[in-house]
């Protein structure tokens, strides 16, 4: 075990301590620390049979299974760079990733195989593909993974074998997370195993930081069930959700699909202590018409980032699940956590996403990017820290602009109070600008948020010949409740500047449209403003 890399001692120790605790459950497959370490060493001999070595890429695409963090961490542990895919894509766009990264091996659940073997032969770096739960024969460059490793039920019986060799060093490459592609096409984050570590620190401390503020004694990691629901694929559910995992030797709940009613029975049957992931997961819990019907007791926190929170949301889970929200700012450029908000802390500044993570440091800079801006001034939010990963997979351009000088320029507007709590204010993005007017879409969004009949909505910007653009809503009303246009509008204006009113909102039936990680896809939601647009 002496061979493994610094990122995986964590999980190696939890394997040492506590083997018989359970790691991961998906429907009735329960794994144990040992069983998953067992499956690791297999497979990474296996890796090492094919071929794969220091800085190849091994990809990873997969729902969350219990093959999932075996295949991270069986590739992480032999020095390849694992570069995991996001499960949503299409065929094309996973041929995309496939071809940016020039993957050596993929391992693939059965699903996503049957999107993308078109592409297999189309793509010369790729030597191997190692698919889970195939359901039919399979050919070619592909074999099956249970022929290196057997079914998660095998993995208590595979033999104690040592990792296979290999020199690693900590600030070698470990990954390449893409990011989510909401402004444009994602890119190749390479991260390392330092970068990975970071995350068991910060985690470990963050959630600490209102005791000791209060001057109450640290307690000892604890296990803890966590149901996770936001894809592994994500940074924030690898890097900060099962990493602190590991090293608190706490289990995970896959599921197969979101699914409210089933994520409260799981609840209820495993008694979860954590969930959350991003905010709309808890919206839908707190939301939902049979809630009621289950225990939830067990529940003490549910934690959430990617995305921008409604303070309305850091109430509401205190008052009616008596829960502690937790709220972290990072980004795939960082590997997940760079502010990390909790208990008191956040209830007392739910507009806030937490002070840094004690080995960050943040600055706001203004539009140039070298001009550091006073406390409490609205700029560009930069990041420095050993989170900050390399930089794009072979993207020097896209590189020099958003690495400098060992900071991340994160293209999101924040300010700083005077005691270093940092509050996110838009995405440089996503400001709608309306005749030089800025207006921050998310403090538009937090108000209607706080509408009683309001459970989804966003804020845009829609062009205007003379203004340039004007601020637009999109709805989602909570089951049986209404509102019109004009009550909404009445509503913010009573709120906030007349220039922030909302000049059209549409309703839609649904909630909005989100990518894998939670993300409100704002360029899809122009469309609804078309007539609008047209006649002005
Ligand atoms: P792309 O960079 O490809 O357009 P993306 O920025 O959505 O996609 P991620 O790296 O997954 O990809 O997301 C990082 C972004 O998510 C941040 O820049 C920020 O805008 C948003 N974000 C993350 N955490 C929070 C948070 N706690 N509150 C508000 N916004 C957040
Ligand atoms: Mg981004």
């Amino acid at each position: 075990w002496k061979n493994a890399p610094a990122s995986l001692r964590a999980l190696i120790t939890a394997a040492r301590a506590h083997g018989s605790r359970t790691f991961t459950i998906h429907e009735d497959e329960r794994v144990t620390y040992e069983a998953t370490w067992r499956a690791i060493t297999a497979l990474a001999a296996r890796l090492v049979e094919l071929g794969v070595g220091k800085g190849d890429r091994v990809a990873l695409a997969m729902r969350n299974l219990p093959e999932w963090p075996v295949a991270f961490f069986a590739a992480t542990s032999i020095g390849a760079i694992m570069v995991p895919l996001n499960a949503w894509w299409t065929g094309g766009e996973l041929e995309y990733g496939l071809a940016d990264s020039g993957a050596k091996l993929l391992i693939v659940d059965d699903e996503r195989h049957h999107r993308i073997a078109g592409y297999y032969d189309a793509l010369p770096a790729l030597d191997h593909v190692l698919v889970a739960r195939a359901a039919e024969p399979l050919a070619g460059k592909a074999a099956r993974l249970e022929d290196a490793i057997g079914t998660p039920h095998d993995w208590a019986t595979l033999a104690d074998i040592a990792l296979p060799s290999a020199d690693i060093a900590p600030d070698d490459d470990a990954t390449i997370f893409y990011t989510s592609g909401t402004t444009g096409a994602p890119k190749g984050a390479l991260g390392t195993h330092r970068n990975l570590m970071t995350n068991i620190l910060s985690g470990g401390y963050a959630a600490a930081r209102s005791l000791l503020r209060r001057g109450d004694p640290i307690p000892e990691p604890t296990p803890r069930t966590s149901l996770t629901v936001i894809p592994l694929f994500h940074v924030t559910a690898c890097s900060a959700g099962m990493m602190g995992a590991v090293a608190s030797g706490s289990t995970l709940i896959f599921m197969r699909k979101w699914d409210p009613v089933r994520a409260m029975e799981i609840i209820e049957r495993e008694k979860v202590h954590v969930t959350g992931g991003v905010p709309t997961i808890a919206w839908q819990l707190l939301e939902h018409p049979d809630r009621d019907k289950y225990d939830l007791s067990s529940i003490e926190a549910i934690a959430y980032g990617g995305a921008p929170a409604a303070p309305e949301l850091v109430k509401r889970i205190y008052t009616e699940f008596g829960a502690l929200p937790g709220n972290g700012w990072g980004m795939t450029e960082t590997m997940a956590t760079v502010t990390s908000h909790s208990s008191e802390d956040y209830l007392n500044r739910p507009t806030s996403a937490g002070p840094p993570v004690p080995v960050a440091d943040l600055e706001i800079r203004a539009e140039d990017g070298v001009k550091v801006l006073a406390t409490g001034e609205v700029g560009e939010l930069w990041a420095r820290g050993p989170m900050i990963v390399k930089g794009y997979w072979h993207k020097p351009e896209a590189t020099a602009e958003t690495f400098v000088d060992g900071w991340v320029r994160t293209g999101d507007l924040a300010r700083l109070d005077d005691e270093g709590f940092c509050y996110i204010v838009d995405r440089a993005k996503d400001m709608v600008i309306r005749g030089g007017e800025n207006i921050y879409s998310t403090e538009v969004e937090n108000v209607l948020y706080a509408h009683p009949a309001v459970t989804d909505c966003a804020l845009i910007g829609i062009p205007h010949r003379t203004l340039g653009e004007e601020p637009a809503a999109v709805v989602h009303l909570a089951p049986g409740e209404s509102a019109t246009e004009a009550e909404l509008q009445a509503w913010v204006r009573e709120r906030l500047a007349v220039f922030k009113t909302p000049v059209a909102v549409r309703f839609v039936d649904e909630t909005l449209p989100r990518n894998a990680n939670g993300k409100i896809l704002k360029k899809d939601l122009k469309a609804l403003f078309a007539d609008r647009v047209a006649a002005t």
